[in-house]
């Protein structure tokens, strides 16, 4: 296997990759709650560690990929009392539409999706732990609460300084804890919500002792990489750490993995696409089959550690460059054969995406090998095109069906719309639109008076 360097949040630098069982993978990200479709942000998230996913295993690991559902929440009870439905109704509902929207992504389905509401158990064993350790607490409100000032090393992902976090904090007129950081693993029942009896009377778990639970439950304590979007990493992780490490007195975690923002760009958006934040309101906006790959293309083409601003330019920007791709594929059929990382552009590949998965760069050697087997006519080249795609979910439609849908738009109304755009000197949009009806096949001509004619090409 070749080296992978992998950036690691605990300290702060790259890292040669080194799984505690070599060839072999346990890897836990933190999954959604489910009180309503999830949002494009979110999307990022899982797009990021789906691409991480393939490309460890194109590299031949043996990958073991976890990701957790939090049926149980604040959330999901309010959600589910202003809707008038059950928790349950809603849950399941949220988890099917979940399983939609991911396969429309192309994310590949995690082996193991486990449930908070079926791993109590598992939660209840890991708090006695702590109890008996001297690191939770019952408070005189009936929740149990982790001692954060018994645990060293808290603090030590997120490097906080936890005088200021502590000053921070809003004290809460009865407050329970004996720290402000404190943090509560299991809280005590309330009428409407749901409770599980406990030895700590009837309550339910905390949504960080969650995923210490399930993720030493699925893959055992210590294991390789955990992910998740930038912003779990305070307190979230840092309390799974708290809770496993302290519980376990070993090591949790090998290398941690965040994902930077998504940031939703306050661009004047046109009309008739309309201003989506949820994933499957961006996928029905899109074009039907090819919507989610380039939805794909969008979150994977800015490196998953830098930020990166959502808008409607960029989404048709990536949809226009796929369809180069596409058209390529269809002009020169790509031959199957093995990928040869011999070969220059393969190998200048793998060394991007070894590189703490730097896909921007990846994706500049993909354009380069595009112009090289558009130049030549290689069907070899082709065929390598289509081979470092399918290592991180990208090219594998048919491309003639993939073109297809490109010209079922609607070119007539994009035309008005243009002129539209180039009446009120919106340029950059009038830009859009046309570089989309060229990419789809669609020739322009400006008129003097203002009109503009068109015809396919
Ligand atoms: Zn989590």
């Amino acid at each position: 296997m070749p080296p992978l360097r992998i950036y690691n949040t605990l300290t702060r630098t790259k890292e040669t990759f080194a799984p505690l069982v070599p060839g072999k993978v346990g890897m836990y990200v933190c999954g959604p709650t489910v009180y309503d479709y999830f949002h494009v942000g979110n999307a990022r998230t899982f797009t990021v560690f789906d691409m991480v996913v393939r490309w460890l295993r194109a590299s031949g690991y043996a990958v073991t990929y976890v990701r957790n559902v939090t049926d149980v929440d604040d959330k999901i009870m309010d959600r589910a009392r202003a809707n008038g439905e059950t928790i349950e109704a809603l849950t399941a509902r949220m988890i099917g539409a979940l399983e939609e929207d991911c396969a429309r992504l192309g994310l590949v389905k995690p082996d193991r999706e486990p449930r908070a509401t079926r791993n109590i158990d598992a939660m209840l064993d890991l708090i006695a732990m702590l109890e008996k350790k001297g690191l939770a607490y019952r408070a005189s409100n009936g929740d149990v609460f982790y001692s954060v000032r018994d645990f060293p090393g808290y603090g030590k992902l997120s490097r906080r300084n936890l005088d200021e976090l502590r000053a921070g904090e809003r004290v809460a007129v009865d407050d329970a804890k004996r720290d402000p950081l404190d943090f509560a693993l299991w809280k005590a029942a309330k009428p409407g919500e749901p409770a599980w009896p406990s030895a700590f009377g009837a309550g339910r778990p905390g949504w960080h002792i969650e995923c210490s639970a399930m993720s030493c439950r699925e893959l055992g304590v210590p294991f390789d990489i955990h992910g998740g979007g930038w912003d779990l990493q305070f307190p979230h992780h840092e309390n799974e750490i708290a809770q496993s490490e302290g519980a376990l007195d070993r090591p949790y975690v090998g290398c941690w993995m965040h994902s930077a923002f998504l940031n939703m760009a306050h661009e004047k958006m046109s009309k008739s696409l309309g201003n989506f934040h949820t994933t499957r309101e961006v996928l029905d906006s899109l074009d039907g089959v090819q919507g989610g790959e380039q939805l794909r293309y969008f979150l994977l083409h800015g490196h998953y550690r830098s930020p990166l601003s959502y808008g409607r330019d960029s989404l048709d920007d990536a949809g226009n460059t796929l369809r180069g791709f596409y058209a390529t594929l269809r002009e020169v059929p790509p031959e199957a054969a093995a990928l040869d990382w011999t070969q220059p552009h393969a190998a200048r590949f793998r060394d991007a995406m070894d590189d703490d998965f730097d896909t921007p760069a990846a994706f500049a050697v993909m354009h380069e090998l595009r112009g090289e087997v558009n130049r030549s006519r290689s069907g070899e080249l082709s065929g390598v095109l289509r081979a470092l795609g399918a290592t991180i979910g990208l090219l594998q439609a048919d491309p003639a069906a993939f073109m297809q849908g490109a010209v079922t738009l609607d070119v007539a109304a994009l035309v008005e719309e243009r002129i539209a755009a180039r009446k009120a000197r919106e340029f950059a949009r009038a830009d859009r639109i046309r570089r989309q009806l060229e990419a789809a096949g669609v020739a322009l001509e400006d008129k003097p008076d203002g009109t503009t004619e068109w015809r396919r090409k």
